[in-house]
């Protein structure tokens, strides 16, 4: 086809006719488009809202799987390492999973005076386990819906995974709903779900969050994942409304994700004792982190004036 082209354009100059747009228009686009076929690229995108699309070149493809509650994909991208995503949304990658385990777990497990006994609901992946072990916790239970996350995680993300070999730790697989209502005694019990679809739905539910409470001690602090106020305000103002009419204290603090929607993101807290404002952290453990500290403890919780705004209206 090059060829037929380049021919074309030199008969056409031996005539002397002025079809110069051919080598300079036409060949050039035919190129591009002949590189794109045999050099194609793939690329990994995720529909962040109906009007933001996200999307990652994907250099390698590790494994697709669909499980009986959804499609589990591995990717490998140059920038961002290894992608974990459900159902086409990305839950984690390795370039920056650290600013969203490290935060789910530290600020509630520090703000509880001595947690020893923690539920994770979902986290299948094993990042908020890995963080919540780094405290001299006596027992992790963590209950999935989904075998499968948990299998990929240990075969693909052998960093973020590996805690479930602590003898510490208890996994449950089964509905994170059904399992709150029969169990409880717990201190702290962090909600690291999928986003509010699919199985997920209810766990972002006032009747799911009032099971929480009745499966916390007396002294006992929740917290859940809750979307980039960018985004999904009106989801974080139901779920702020939904946690303060059922437990005394209520905080929203913030963390930065860059891989998710919107970024800036938020986790909802609902404490039945301890006023997380007014908790002293100076004399916390010292723990290896690699993004959470004392005073971004404090900092987080000092939420900015927009998102006081929208949580006040
Ligand atoms: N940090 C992630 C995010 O916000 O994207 C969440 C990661 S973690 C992989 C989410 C887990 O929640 C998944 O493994 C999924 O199987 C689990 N999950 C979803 N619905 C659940 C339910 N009803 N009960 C227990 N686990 C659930």
């Amino acid at each position: 086809m090059i060829f037929l082209i380049t021919n074309l354009a030199a008969t056409s100059r031996f005539l002397n006719l002025n079809l110069s747009y051919i080598s300079d228009i036409i060949v050039p686009i035919f190129s591009y488009y002949l590189k794109e076929v045999i050099f194609m690229e793939l690329w990994f995108s995720e529909f962040q809202s109906k009007n933001i699309k996200f999307s990652l070149k994907v250099n390698k493809v590790l494994s697709i799987e669909k499980s009986e509650y959804q499609t589990i994909a591995v990717y490998e991208n140059e920038d961002m390492g290894r992608i974990l995503a459900l159902d086409n949304v990305i839950q984690l990658t390795t370039k920056d999973e650290f600013t969203y385990h490290e935060m789910i777990a530290h600020v509630p497990m520090f703000t509880h005076n001595a947690p020893e006994k923690v539920l994770i609901i979902g986290g299948g992946d094993g990042g908020t386990l890995r963080e919540v072990l780094k405290h001299p916790v006596k027992h992790a239970h963590l209950v999935d819906i989904d075998r499968k996350v948990i299998e990929t995680s240990k075969k693909f993300f052998p960093y973020i995974s590996y805690s479930f070999e602590d003898p510490r730790v208890k996994v449950f697989i089964e509905d994170g709903i059904e399992f709150v209502k029969k169990n409880s005694g717990y201190d702290v019990i962090i909600i690291d779900s999928t986003d509010p679809i699919g199985p997920a739905v209810n766990l972002f539910s006032r009747d799911f969050y009032k099971d929480v409470f009745n499966a916390l001690n007396k002294d006992g602090i929740m917290v859940a994942q809750t979307e980039s106020p960018f985004l999904y305000a009106d989801v974080i103002k139901r779920i702020y409304d939904d946690i303060s009419s059922i437990y005394p204290y209520t905080n929203i603090y913030t963390s930065v994700v860059p891989t998710y929607p919107g970024a800036f993101w938020t986790f909802s807290m609902g404490s039945k004792m301890v006023d997380p404002l007014k908790k002293d952290i100076t004399q916390t453990l010292d723990i290896e982190t690699k993004y959470y500290t004392k005073s971004m403890h404090k900092a987080c919780l000092d939420i900015p004036p927009f998102l006081k705004d929208m949580l006040s209206k």
